[in-house]
């Protein structure tokens, strides 16, 4: 199949070459003609299966074919709402990208900065708006923005928003809409709480499905080290080692652990900047930028905070610790080798973590490489249940005792800025 084939217009089709996409991804190619057909569609579909061009390309062709005609200022015609800023912005880059050559505006909103270049930027007129949740009805509640006018919205991500917490603000918005319109739901997963959701929003919906999660693993080559607990910042140093690893994506599943991972890192000069939750709005933009500009090698972040990457040509992942569901691991793994491109994750074991890669094989179905010969082995054993009991006591003790620590610092006019709470 070719994008030709999809009835598309040649001003997207130039934009299209422009970007060397040469043939459509599975979900585009089964979306695209149900959404020029105005139909609702329910789609189940990961990142890094090319969702969002799955539904931004159509939408701006009904868009351009309806809009090129007026001579007024721009009128919202599409609402596209997504859980994260990064995802936001990326969905905006992406919109910009596929209707350079066509009369369809856009702009972005999401919380966490100042919002006067936003309320200007809908002032003058937009035909597409993404946004994120809170920031959007921040606005609307002011009066800068109205819903009235959307014909198409697209619900982004509606798992991602319902674990974190958007579904009060989501069924604030829904009213908002207009009743006649076209939705478009996608979400990575559909635990009954999303086809609830998606019932809510979606008008005898077609249903596409793409690679199922456990299936994303096989286009990737996986290596696993068994190590200790205590070896495992020297084993990420010891892979780092290797030269063809200029640019890597490392999972941590706390955000003081991937503080602690990039502190040590920076250490034995190898260049790396944490992104998580914590951090302020613009620190995450900059080590984004600097990794997607090559000055960052190593960029380490949470589950989270890394759904929002869209790195092209992301050779390498290593998972710093193991996750103990197993689908995160694949949705991990699945941040190499995007749109066709080569992978390699790797992943680093400590002995409390072994069964969860029981757990990982079973779902994917195959065995991962295990890499014997390395300078830090698993030399311990996991830990009885009398153990694990006194380590959690021990875990409880010392967050007890940083966060008096940080209270202290706090009262003592430190501060710590949470800025960036409010999506
Ligand atoms: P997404 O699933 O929307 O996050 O997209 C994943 C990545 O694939 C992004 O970097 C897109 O730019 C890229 N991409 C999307 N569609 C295509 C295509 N048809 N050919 C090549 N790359 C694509």
């Amino acid at each position: 199949m070719r994008f030709e084939d999809l009835k598309l217009i040649p001003s997207i089709l130039k934009a299209l070459k422009d970007k060397n996409y040469t043939e459509p991804t599975a979900i585009q190619s089964r979306a695209i003609p149900l959404i020029l057909q105005r139909k609702d569609v329910l789609a189940v579909a990961q990142t890094g299966t090319g969702k969002t061009a799955a539904f931004a390309i159509p939408i701006i062709q009904l868009i351009h074919k309806i809009e090129s005609k007026s001579n007024g200022k721009p009128v919202m015609r599409a609402l596209i709402l997504t859980p994260t800023r990064e995802l936001a912005i990326q969905i905006e880059e992406n919109i910009e990208a596929y209707s350079k050559y066509t009369v369809v505006k856009n702009t972005v909103i999401f919380g966490g900065v100042k919002q006067g270049k936003q309320v200007d930027a809908m002032r003058r007129g937009v035909h597409i708006l993404v946004a994120t949740p809170g920031r959007l009805l921040d606005l609307i509640n002011q009066g800068h923005i109205s819903l009235k006018t959307v014909k198409v919205f697209i619900l982004d991500e509606a798992d991602r928003m319902l674990d974190m917490g958007f579904i009060n603000d989501i069924k604030k918005i829904l009213p908002m809409l207009p009743k006649e319109r076209q939705s478009l739901f996608f979400s990575a997963t559909m635990p009954n709480n999303i086809v609830k959701l998606s019932r809510q929003i979606l008008k005898d919906p077609q249903k596409i499905e793409v690679s199922p999660v456990s299936s994303t693993a096989e286009t990737i080559q996986q290596y696993l080290y068994y190590t200790n607990r205590t070896t495992k910042k020297n084993l990420l140093s010891h892979i780092l080692k290797d030269e063809k690893i200029t640019q890597v994506l490392v999972f941590s599943r706390t955000k003081r652990g991937a503080d602690r991972i990039a502190k040590d890192l920076k250490k034995k000069r190898i260049e790396a900047a944490a992104i998580h939750g914590d951090k302020a709005q613009n620190q995450r933009q900059k080590a984004l930028s600097a990794f997607k500009a090559g000055q960052i090698r190593v960029l380490v972040a949470t589950d989270i905070a890394a759904r929002g990457i869209d790195i092209d040509k992301l050779h390498y992942v290593i998972n710093y610790d193991i996750p103990n569901v197993a689908e995160t691991y694949v949705h991990r793994i699945g941040r190499s080798g995007r749109a066709g491109e080569e992978g390699i994750a790797i992943a680093m074991c400590e002995p409390e973590e072994n069964d969860f890669i029981k757990d990982i094989q079973k779902l994917i179905k195959k065995k991962i490489t295990v890499i014997k010969e390395h300078p830090f082995p698993q030399t311990d054993k996991p830990m009885t249940d009398a153990e694990k009991k006194e380590w959690n006591k021990e875990k409880q003790r010392r967050k007890q005792e940083f966060f008096s620590s940080r209270k202290k610092t706090q009262s003592g006019g430190g501060g710590y800025g949470r800025s960036n709470r409010r999506r």
